[in-house]
């Protein structure tokens, strides 16, 4: 299998390991497979008894040429990926009703759902780099890896646990100083393996940001350092994510009475669209289920494209009170959609043969997004927005809808507790339910655990009797972990060279880690 960007006119191909290290291409495209698997004939019957691993070499095999990885290797990278995870079947369901289950992804490391991916990401990062340096004769500098990102919490606490410790990677996240939730800075900073550095900035999140796009615009620094993102737009964690909708569709189908005739329905929290996108990919290779449900907060680029066919950057995100909300999902525009504008425009294509209907989508779609970044919209053609509706529903959540739910779910029967992201994909799930025939069965995707987001679940139940936020939510783990040992290094929000002097001072002028 090999990889094209969405951008592509003429259709240059990467392996699945040149996709993984380039991220982003360097058309400003995101990296595509060259076509979507199906799955094997059998994989009902053959798959039905699969665990969480097994699951994930049979889909990711379909997506890896067997000579980047070979069927052993790519199991011991999963093995090894998901060992981290507390809980046996990774990523368990509770059944709330019999239409209505709650896809945990919260049990890896940082209890957020980027830990699926980013566990493997990490482990995928080490095996091409100590296979790559294997290859080189003695005397050879041996190639290595500095991961740089900014984060307001979420992603970089996922991403540093994702690359602690291993071989030949560095990991450099910025967060603005005292701006990000006390668990999520407590999380990075008590991190202390030696190839990880927390650089606290005074300064804001778009501070951080900025010094993260200065770092990669500078190309003498850029190679000597061999800068690498892990942002969601990375090719393997989209590929890891597609695992999860075909493990719910197995246990789901084991825990209700009429699965034959039930209909499974996703409901997504969603950001920058790389969660959902993976479910896109399993209804593509085949996985039976409706349509997918795109759940957003007030930041809601994508229910707007859903209603309009119009894609319209805001100008800033609206009604920031990052406490009380669902902060993982405040984006202005969402990367990983262009992937999905893709296939729209691939199939609206009368173009012929393929190669030139690819050429025709890639086209169209460079021209989509730059429109998106000259003007900060586009309209796509009512058959695009109608492909678009034929896979995918979309909802928009308030805030104080979000806190409401996650109050009606913790008092309902069983008491179930959301944190304010599950809780917005409940509200939406709730919402378009009222359309569904009862043969539809909803599977909400829980992104993050309610400890996370302790100021919004405490808001939310502080007028329930007998809540305790100790008792009923935190977990064993939290305990204790605002008062470790931590690392953490200070600078200013002006000094992009601040920066650049931590990372020359930590891997020594040769540019490898010393
Ligand atoms: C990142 C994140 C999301 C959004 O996922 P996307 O793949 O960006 O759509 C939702 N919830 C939580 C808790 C997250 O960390």
């Amino acid at each position: 299998m090999k990889y094209f960007s969405t951008r592509s006119r003429a259709g240059h191909l990467l392996s699945f390991e040149e996709a993984v290290f380039s991220g982003l291409a360097p058309d400003g495209g995101l990296y595509i497979p060259e076509h979507i698997p199906t799955l094997p004939r059998n994989w009902q019957d053959e798959w039905e008894s699969y665990s969480f691993l097994d699951l994930s070499v049979a889909v990711l095999s379909l997506y890896i040429s067997p000579d980047e990885l070979s069927p052993d290797e790519l199991r011991a990278l999963v093995n090894r990926s998901y060992s981290t995870f507390r809980h046996p079947d990774i990523a368990p369901l509770a059944k709330l009703s019999d239409n209505e289950f709650v896809l945990e992804l919260f049990h890896g490391p940082t209890f957020s759902f980027k830990d699926v991916a980013l566990q493997l990401l990490g482990n995928l990062f080490e095996f091409f780099l100590a296979r790559r340096n294997a290859r080189k004769s003695s005397g050879e500098r041996p190639e290595s890896l500095a991961v740089v990102g900014a984060t307001s919490g979420d992603t970089g606490s996922a991403a540093i646990y994702g690359l602690r410790g291993k071989n030949n990677v560095s990991i450099f996240i910025l967060h603005p100083k005292g701006r990000i939730s006390p668990v999520q800075e407590a999380q990075m900073t008590t991190v202390t393996d030696s190839n990880v550095y927390n650089i606290a900035v005074k300064g804001t999140f778009d501070a951080c940001q900025d010094i993260v796009k200065a770092l990669f615009g500078d190309q003498p620094f850029n190679e000597k350092y061999h800068l690498a993102a892990v942002n969601s737009i990375n090719w393997a964690r989209i590929l890891a994510q597609t695992v999860y909708y075909f493990f719910a569709y197995f246990h789901v189908r084991r825990q209700i009475p009429h699965p034959e005739s039930s209909e499974i329905q996703f409901v997504v929290p969603t950001g920058n669209f790389g969660d959902i996108l993976a479910g896109y990919y399993a209804r593509r290779m085949g996985l039976p289920m409706g349509k997918l449900v795109v759940a957003t907060n007030s930041n809601d680029i994508l229910t707007r494209f859903w209603r309009t066919g119009r894609y319209e950057k805001l100008e800033s995100t609206p009604g920031c009170d990052a406490s009380i909300r669902s902060p993982a999902m405040d984006i202005l525009v969402s990367s990983n959609f262009e992937r999905l504008l893709w296939y729209l425009a691939h199939e609206l294509s009368s173009a012929a043969p393929d190669s030139a209907r690819r050429a025709s989508a890639g086209a169209t779609v460079g021209d989509w997004m730059k429109s998106v970044k000259d003007d900060g919209r586009v309209e796509v053609p009512v058959g695009v927005l109608e492909l678009a509706r034929r896979d995918f529903l979309a909802e928009r959540i308030s805030d104080d809808q979000t806190l409401q739910t996650i109050k009606q779910y913790f008092i309902g029967s069983p008491s179930y507790i959301a944190d304010p992201h599950t809780s917005v994909a409940l509200s939406a799930a709730r919402i378009v339910s009222t359309n569904n025939p009862p043969s539809v069965v909803q599977v909400v995707l829980s992104t993050a655990h309610p400890a996370k987001f302790a100021e919004a679940v405490t808001k939310a139940l502080s007028t329930v009797q007998g809540f305790d936020f100790e008792r009923d939510v935190l977990p064993q783990e939290f305990l204790g972990l605002l008062e470790k040992e931590r690392r953490v290094i200070d600078v200013d929000e002006t000094s992009e060279e601040m920066v650049k002097n931590v990372i020359e001072r930590e891997l020594g002028a040769a540019g490898t880690r010393i």
